[in-house]
Protein backbone atom coordinates (compact mmCIF):
# COMPACT_ATOMS: atom_id res chain seq x y z
CA UNK A 1 0.00 0.00 0.00
CA UNK A 2 1.71 2.99 -0.89
CA UNK A 3 -0.13 5.74 0.58
CA UNK A 4 -2.58 5.02 3.55
CA UNK A 5 -5.22 7.60 2.24
CA UNK A 6 -7.86 6.54 5.56
CA UNK A 7 -5.28 8.07 8.05
CA UNK A 8 -4.87 10.92 5.37
CA UNK A 9 -8.28 11.65 5.59
CA UNK A 10 -8.38 11.07 9.49
CA UNK A 11 -11.11 8.59 8.99
CA UNK A 12 -11.54 5.06 10.20
CA UNK A 13 -11.62 2.14 7.78
CA UNK A 14 -15.26 1.57 7.95
CA UNK A 15 -16.31 5.52 7.93
CA UNK A 16 -19.34 5.96 5.63
CA UNK A 17 -19.35 8.23 2.57
CA UNK A 18 -20.58 11.37 4.73
CA UNK A 19 -18.00 11.30 7.02
CA UNK A 20 -15.07 10.80 4.57
CA UNK A 21 -16.63 13.83 3.08
CA UNK A 22 -17.10 15.84 5.97
CA UNK A 23 -13.79 15.01 7.13
CA UNK A 24 -11.62 15.82 3.46
CA UNK A 25 -13.98 18.80 3.14
CA UNK A 26 -12.59 20.60 6.97
CA UNK A 27 -9.13 19.37 5.76
CA UNK A 28 -9.64 20.65 2.49
CA UNK A 29 -10.25 24.16 4.08
CA UNK A 30 -8.13 23.90 6.43
CA UNK A 31 -4.64 23.24 4.36
CA UNK A 32 -6.21 25.41 1.00
CA UNK A 33 -2.99 26.77 -0.15
CA UNK A 34 -4.66 30.20 0.03
CA UNK A 35 -5.23 30.15 3.59
CA UNK A 36 -2.86 31.02 6.77
CA UNK A 37 -1.71 27.97 7.74
CA UNK A 38 -1.90 26.39 4.20
CA UNK A 39 -0.65 23.48 3.16
CA UNK A 40 -0.21 22.94 -0.73
CA UNK A 41 1.62 19.47 -0.54
CA UNK A 42 -1.04 18.38 2.05
CA UNK A 43 -4.07 19.78 0.26
CA UNK A 44 -3.31 18.03 -2.91
CA UNK A 45 -2.73 14.64 -0.46
CA UNK A 46 -5.88 15.03 0.74
CA UNK A 47 -7.58 16.10 -2.70
CA UNK A 48 -5.81 12.66 -3.91
CA UNK A 49 -6.93 10.18 -1.04
CA UNK A 50 -10.91 11.77 -1.44
CA UNK A 51 -10.94 11.43 -5.08
CA UNK A 52 -10.10 7.54 -3.90
CA UNK A 53 -12.21 7.22 -0.80
CA UNK A 54 -15.05 9.78 -1.93
CA UNK A 55 -15.71 6.89 -4.62
CA UNK A 56 -16.98 3.49 -4.13
CA UNK A 57 -15.96 1.72 -6.48
CA UNK A 58 -12.12 3.38 -6.32
CA UNK A 59 -12.21 2.64 -2.65
CA UNK A 60 -13.92 -1.08 -2.91
CA UNK A 61 -10.56 -1.25 -4.78
CA UNK A 62 -8.42 0.43 -2.34
CA UNK A 63 -9.44 -1.75 0.29
CA UNK A 64 -8.98 -4.82 -1.43
CA UNK A 65 -5.67 -4.08 -3.36
CA UNK A 66 -4.20 -1.38 -1.75
CA UNK A 67 -4.19 0.80 -4.64
CA UNK A 68 -6.23 2.01 -7.69
CA UNK A 69 -5.61 0.51 -10.83
CA UNK A 70 -4.49 3.13 -13.62
CA UNK A 71 -4.48 5.96 -11.36
CA UNK A 72 -1.55 7.97 -12.68
CA UNK A 73 0.47 7.94 -15.64
CA UNK A 74 -0.48 5.96 -18.11
CA UNK A 75 0.71 7.68 -21.40
CA UNK A 76 -0.86 10.73 -23.04
CA UNK A 77 -4.52 9.57 -23.11
CA UNK A 78 -5.38 8.69 -20.05
CA UNK A 79 -4.40 10.01 -16.38
CA UNK A 80 -5.80 9.87 -13.16
CA UNK A 81 -9.77 11.06 -12.71
CA UNK A 82 -8.88 10.94 -8.88
CA UNK A 83 -5.05 11.07 -9.54
CA UNK A 84 -4.84 14.82 -9.20
CA UNK A 85 -1.61 15.18 -11.10
CA UNK A 86 -2.21 19.17 -11.46
CA UNK A 87 -0.02 19.20 -13.98
CA UNK A 88 -1.53 22.73 -14.56
CA UNK A 89 -1.13 23.82 -11.00
CA UNK A 90 -3.94 24.31 -9.44
CA UNK A 91 -6.20 24.26 -12.79
CA UNK A 92 -5.86 20.85 -13.13
CA UNK A 93 -7.18 19.88 -9.93
CA UNK A 94 -10.92 18.02 -10.10
CA UNK A 95 -13.01 18.33 -7.47
CA UNK A 96 -15.48 16.16 -7.23
CA UNK A 97 -17.84 15.86 -4.90
CA UNK A 98 -19.71 13.30 -6.16
CA UNK A 99 -22.38 16.33 -7.75
CA UNK A 100 -25.96 15.12 -8.01
CA UNK A 101 -26.45 14.73 -4.16
CA UNK A 102 -28.38 17.61 -3.76
CA UNK A 103 -25.03 19.55 -2.35
CA UNK A 104 -25.91 22.69 -0.88
CA UNK A 105 -22.54 24.33 -1.54
CA UNK A 106 -20.63 23.76 -4.91
CA UNK A 107 -16.70 24.15 -3.11
CA UNK A 108 -15.50 23.41 -6.87
CA UNK A 109 -16.74 26.71 -7.98
CA UNK A 110 -15.62 28.35 -5.19
CA UNK A 111 -11.83 27.01 -5.75
CA UNK A 112 -11.77 27.79 -9.64
CA UNK A 113 -13.33 31.11 -9.07
CA UNK A 114 -10.85 31.96 -6.20
CA UNK A 115 -7.63 30.12 -8.22
CA UNK A 116 -8.70 31.64 -11.49
CA UNK A 117 -8.74 35.03 -9.57
CA UNK A 118 -5.62 35.31 -7.83
CA UNK A 119 -4.19 33.90 -10.97
CA UNK A 120 -3.22 30.61 -10.34
CA UNK A 121 -5.22 29.12 -13.40
CA UNK A 122 -3.11 27.61 -16.41
CA UNK A 123 -0.15 29.87 -16.30
CA UNK A 124 -1.49 32.19 -19.15
CA UNK A 125 -1.25 34.85 -16.31
CA UNK A 126 -1.64 38.10 -17.88
CA UNK A 127 -3.53 41.16 -17.17
CA UNK A 128 -7.06 39.76 -18.31
CA UNK A 129 -9.18 37.57 -15.96
CA UNK A 130 -9.18 34.08 -16.66
CA UNK A 131 -12.13 32.72 -18.15
CA UNK A 132 -13.56 29.33 -16.86
CA UNK A 133 -12.79 25.72 -18.20
CA UNK A 134 -15.41 24.32 -19.89
CA UNK A 135 -17.53 21.69 -18.50
CA UNK A 136 -15.68 17.86 -18.00
CA UNK A 137 -17.93 15.04 -19.65
CA UNK A 138 -18.19 11.47 -18.06
CA UNK A 139 -18.98 8.26 -20.01
CA UNK A 140 -19.19 5.02 -19.06
CA UNK A 141 -17.88 2.58 -21.85
CA UNK A 142 -18.12 -0.97 -22.26
CA UNK A 143 -15.78 -3.05 -23.63
CA UNK A 144 -15.37 -6.83 -24.46
CA UNK A 145 -13.03 -8.56 -22.28
CA UNK A 146 -10.77 -9.22 -24.58
CA UNK A 147 -9.69 -5.83 -25.29
CA UNK A 148 -8.23 -5.95 -22.04
CA UNK A 149 -5.80 -8.12 -23.25
CA UNK A 150 -5.18 -6.77 -27.14
CA UNK A 151 -6.81 -2.84 -26.14
CA UNK A 152 -9.19 -1.63 -29.08
CA UNK A 153 -10.73 1.50 -30.41
CA UNK A 154 -14.21 3.05 -29.97
CA UNK A 155 -15.82 5.51 -31.25
CA UNK A 156 -18.88 7.62 -29.46
CA UNK A 157 -21.08 10.23 -30.24
CA UNK A 158 -21.72 13.15 -27.19
CA UNK A 159 -24.34 15.86 -27.14
CA UNK A 160 -22.47 18.52 -26.20
CA UNK A 161 -21.78 22.09 -25.69
CA UNK A 162 -19.31 22.68 -28.52
CA UNK A 163 -17.61 25.68 -30.25
CA UNK A 164 -20.02 27.34 -32.87
CA UNK A 165 -18.33 26.33 -36.60
CA UNK A 166 -19.82 28.88 -38.14
CA UNK A 167 -17.34 31.92 -36.36
CA UNK A 168 -15.51 29.67 -35.12
CA UNK A 169 -16.20 30.50 -31.52
CA UNK A 170 -15.71 34.60 -32.28
CA UNK A 171 -19.08 35.10 -31.75
CA UNK A 172 -19.03 37.18 -35.37
CA UNK A 173 -20.96 36.50 -38.03
CA UNK A 174 -18.37 36.16 -41.01
CA UNK A 175 -17.04 39.38 -42.30
CA UNK A 176 -18.24 41.40 -39.76
CA UNK A 177 -16.18 42.86 -37.02
CA UNK A 178 -16.33 42.53 -33.44
CA UNK A 179 -16.09 46.13 -31.50
CA UNK A 180 -15.38 47.14 -28.13
CA UNK A 181 -17.63 46.15 -25.48
CA UNK A 182 -19.56 49.14 -23.67
CA UNK A 183 -20.10 47.64 -20.44
CA UNK A 184 -16.49 47.07 -19.87
CA UNK A 185 -15.40 49.64 -21.38
CA UNK A 186 -12.78 47.40 -23.33
CA UNK A 187 -11.02 46.18 -20.28
CA UNK A 188 -12.64 43.00 -19.97
CA UNK A 189 -12.79 42.78 -16.53
CA UNK A 190 -15.69 43.77 -14.28
CA UNK A 191 -15.35 43.87 -10.20
CA UNK A 192 -17.48 41.93 -8.67
CA UNK A 193 -17.95 40.64 -4.48
CA UNK A 194 -18.28 37.20 -4.03
CA UNK A 195 -19.56 35.90 -0.44
CA UNK A 196 -17.97 32.43 0.56
CA UNK A 197 -17.72 30.62 3.89
CA UNK A 198 -14.25 31.37 3.35
CA UNK A 199 -14.93 34.69 3.98
CA UNK A 200 -16.04 37.59 1.31
CA UNK A 201 -14.12 38.03 -1.61
CA UNK A 202 -13.81 40.97 -3.91
CA UNK A 203 -12.15 39.53 -6.81
CA UNK A 204 -11.57 41.21 -10.35
CA UNK A 205 -13.84 38.48 -12.77
CA UNK A 206 -14.35 38.26 -16.70
CA UNK A 207 -16.70 40.49 -18.00
CA UNK A 208 -20.20 39.09 -18.67
CA UNK A 209 -21.21 40.79 -21.71
CA UNK A 210 -17.86 40.35 -23.73
CA UNK A 211 -16.75 36.96 -21.92
CA UNK A 212 -13.24 38.77 -20.92
CA UNK A 213 -12.03 39.61 -24.30
CA UNK A 214 -12.93 43.45 -24.11
CA UNK A 215 -14.79 43.18 -27.61
CA UNK A 216 -18.71 42.29 -28.66
CA UNK A 217 -19.58 41.25 -32.22
CA UNK A 218 -21.23 44.60 -34.34
CA UNK A 219 -23.12 41.75 -35.66
CA UNK A 220 -23.64 38.71 -33.69
CA UNK A 221 -22.97 35.26 -35.42
CA UNK A 222 -26.15 33.86 -37.10
CA UNK A 223 -25.63 29.86 -36.31
CA UNK A 224 -25.31 30.00 -32.48
CA UNK A 225 -26.72 34.33 -31.82
CA UNK A 226 -23.20 35.93 -30.78
CA UNK A 227 -22.68 33.20 -28.22
CA UNK A 228 -19.39 31.47 -30.06
CA UNK A 229 -20.98 28.31 -29.00
CA UNK A 230 -23.69 25.75 -29.83
CA UNK A 231 -24.99 22.51 -28.70
CA UNK A 232 -23.68 19.49 -30.89
CA UNK A 233 -23.11 16.53 -31.81
CA UNK A 234 -19.44 14.92 -31.84
CA UNK A 235 -17.81 11.40 -32.83
CA UNK A 236 -15.09 11.18 -30.35
CA UNK A 237 -12.53 8.41 -31.03
CA UNK A 238 -11.46 6.71 -27.68
CA UNK A 239 -8.41 4.14 -27.12
CA UNK A 240 -8.49 1.50 -24.45
CA UNK A 241 -4.89 0.49 -24.43
CA UNK A 242 -4.02 -2.65 -23.26
CA UNK A 243 -3.50 -4.10 -19.93
CA UNK A 244 -6.93 -1.61 -19.34
CA UNK A 245 -9.45 -2.65 -15.83
CA UNK A 246 -12.48 -3.01 -14.62
CA UNK A 247 -13.37 0.96 -13.54
CA UNK A 248 -10.60 2.43 -14.89
CA UNK A 249 -10.91 5.76 -16.08
CA UNK A 250 -10.13 7.20 -19.39
CA UNK A 251 -9.13 11.01 -19.90
CA UNK A 252 -9.58 12.50 -23.13
CA UNK A 253 -8.20 16.50 -22.89
CA UNK A 254 -9.92 18.90 -24.04
CA UNK A 255 -12.87 16.56 -25.67
CA UNK A 256 -15.42 18.12 -22.86
CA UNK A 257 -17.60 21.01 -23.61
CA UNK A 258 -16.47 23.90 -24.67
CA UNK A 259 -16.25 26.48 -22.36
CA UNK A 260 -19.21 29.54 -21.65
CA UNK A 261 -16.61 31.97 -21.19
CA UNK A 262 -13.96 31.74 -23.99
CA UNK A 263 -11.62 29.42 -21.41
CA UNK A 264 -10.26 25.97 -22.62
CA UNK A 265 -12.88 23.04 -23.29
CA UNK A 266 -12.94 20.51 -20.71
CA UNK A 267 -12.20 17.10 -20.63
CA UNK A 268 -13.80 13.41 -21.63
CA UNK A 269 -13.70 10.91 -18.55
CA UNK A 270 -14.45 7.44 -19.87
CA UNK A 271 -15.33 5.10 -17.06
CA UNK A 272 -14.40 1.15 -18.41
CA UNK A 273 -16.84 -1.81 -17.49
CA UNK A 274 -15.68 -4.88 -18.83
CA UNK A 275 -17.96 -7.52 -20.41
CA UNK A 276 -17.41 -10.85 -18.59
CA UNK A 277 -16.20 -13.56 -20.63
CA UNK A 278 -17.75 -17.17 -20.29
CA UNK A 279 -13.97 -19.29 -20.18
CA UNK A 280 -11.80 -16.47 -18.22
CA UNK A 281 -11.63 -14.91 -15.67
CA UNK A 282 -9.00 -11.87 -14.84
CA UNK A 283 -7.12 -12.16 -11.26
CA UNK A 284 -4.56 -9.06 -11.25
CA UNK A 285 -2.92 -9.36 -14.49
CA UNK A 286 -3.48 -13.21 -14.72
CA UNK A 287 -6.76 -14.89 -16.44
CA UNK A 288 -8.07 -17.68 -14.17
CA UNK A 289 -9.58 -20.22 -16.36
CA UNK A 290 -11.29 -24.23 -15.13
CA UNK A 291 -10.55 -27.00 -17.48
CA UNK A 292 -12.71 -30.24 -16.19
CA UNK A 293 -10.44 -33.62 -16.90
CA UNK A 294 -11.27 -36.82 -16.48
CA UNK A 295 -10.21 -39.14 -13.83
CA UNK A 296 -8.10 -40.90 -16.03
CA UNK A 297 -6.88 -37.46 -17.51
CA UNK A 298 -5.87 -36.61 -14.34
CA UNK A 299 -4.16 -40.06 -13.38
CA UNK A 300 -2.38 -41.30 -16.59
CA UNK A 301 -1.43 -37.46 -17.60
CA UNK A 302 -2.64 -36.03 -20.67
CA UNK A 303 -2.25 -33.18 -23.56
CA UNK A 304 -5.14 -31.58 -23.80
CA UNK A 305 -6.33 -28.57 -26.26
CA UNK A 306 -7.25 -25.89 -25.11
CA UNK A 307 -7.78 -22.29 -26.44
CA UNK A 308 -5.74 -18.98 -24.77
CA UNK A 309 -6.44 -15.36 -25.76
CA UNK A 310 -4.53 -15.57 -28.75
CA UNK A 311 -4.66 -19.31 -30.10
CA UNK A 312 -5.19 -22.58 -29.11
CA UNK A 313 -2.29 -24.88 -27.60
CA UNK A 314 -2.10 -28.23 -26.42
CA UNK A 315 -1.71 -28.05 -22.62
CA UNK A 316 0.17 -30.74 -20.80
CA UNK A 317 -1.98 -32.22 -18.01
CA UNK A 318 0.82 -34.07 -15.51
CA UNK A 319 0.47 -37.78 -14.07
CA UNK A 320 -1.06 -37.64 -11.05
CA UNK A 321 -2.70 -34.35 -11.47
CA UNK A 322 -5.57 -33.39 -8.61
CA UNK A 323 -8.52 -30.79 -8.64
CA UNK A 324 -7.57 -27.42 -7.93
CA UNK A 325 -3.93 -28.18 -9.17
CA UNK A 326 -2.70 -24.83 -11.10
CA UNK A 327 -1.23 -25.19 -14.50
CA UNK A 328 0.49 -21.94 -15.75
CA UNK A 329 0.65 -20.79 -19.39
CA UNK A 330 3.38 -18.29 -18.94
CA UNK A 331 2.99 -14.49 -20.72
CA UNK A 332 -0.85 -15.27 -21.73
CA UNK A 333 -2.14 -13.18 -19.17
CA UNK A 334 -3.16 -9.10 -19.13
CA UNK A 335 -0.78 -7.17 -20.08
CA UNK A 336 0.98 -4.78 -17.53
CA UNK A 337 0.24 -1.34 -17.59
CA UNK A 338 3.36 -0.28 -16.61
CA UNK A 339 6.53 -1.63 -18.70
CA UNK A 340 6.36 -5.05 -20.89
CA UNK A 341 5.19 -8.30 -20.71
CA UNK A 342 1.89 -10.42 -19.53
CA UNK A 343 0.51 -11.82 -16.55
CA UNK A 344 -0.06 -15.64 -17.12
CA UNK A 345 -2.70 -17.94 -18.22
CA UNK A 346 -3.72 -19.92 -15.26
CA UNK A 347 -5.44 -23.33 -15.74
CA UNK A 348 -7.14 -24.38 -12.57
CA UNK A 349 -7.55 -28.89 -13.37
CA UNK A 350 -11.17 -29.98 -12.28
CA UNK A 351 -10.79 -34.12 -12.12
CA UNK A 352 -15.06 -35.00 -12.94
CA UNK A 353 -15.79 -38.11 -11.08
CA UNK A 354 -17.89 -40.08 -13.65
CA UNK A 355 -21.33 -40.31 -12.32
CA UNK A 356 -22.82 -43.45 -14.88
CA UNK A 357 -20.47 -46.00 -15.75
CA UNK A 358 -20.59 -48.79 -18.12
CA UNK A 359 -20.66 -52.08 -16.82
CA UNK A 360 -17.03 -53.00 -18.44
CA UNK A 361 -15.89 -49.50 -16.38
CA UNK A 362 -17.33 -50.69 -13.26
CA UNK A 363 -15.29 -53.85 -13.42
CA UNK A 364 -11.96 -52.12 -14.13
CA UNK A 365 -12.88 -49.34 -11.58
CA UNK A 366 -13.76 -52.18 -9.01
CA UNK A 367 -10.37 -53.65 -9.65
CA UNK A 368 -8.50 -50.16 -8.95
CA UNK A 369 -10.30 -50.36 -5.81
CA UNK A 370 -9.04 -53.78 -5.04
CA UNK A 371 -5.81 -52.03 -5.89
CA UNK A 372 -6.26 -49.19 -3.47
CA UNK A 373 -6.71 -46.64 -5.76
ZN1 LIG B 1 -21.19 31.32 -34.20
ZN1 LIG C 1 -16.95 43.54 -21.67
Amino acid sequence: MSKDYYKILQVARNATKDDIKKSYRKLAHQFHPDKAGGNEEKFKEINEAYQVLGDEHKRAQYDQFGTVFGDAGRGAQQGGFWGAQGQQGFGGFNFDFGGGEGQEFDFSDVFEDMLGGFGFGDGRGGGRPQSKKGRDIQIDLEIPFEEMIFGGRHEVEIQKIAQCARCGGTRAEPGTKLKKCAKCQGTGKITKTQRTILGTFSQIGACPDCLGKGETPEQPCRECGGKGIVSAREKIEIFAPKGIDQGEVLKISGKGEASLSGGVPGDLYAKIYVMPDKTFKRQGNDLVMLLPIQFSQATLGDKIDIKTPDSSIALKIPEGSESGDILKVRGKGIPFARGYGRGDLLVQIKVQTPRKVSRKAREAIEQLKKEGI
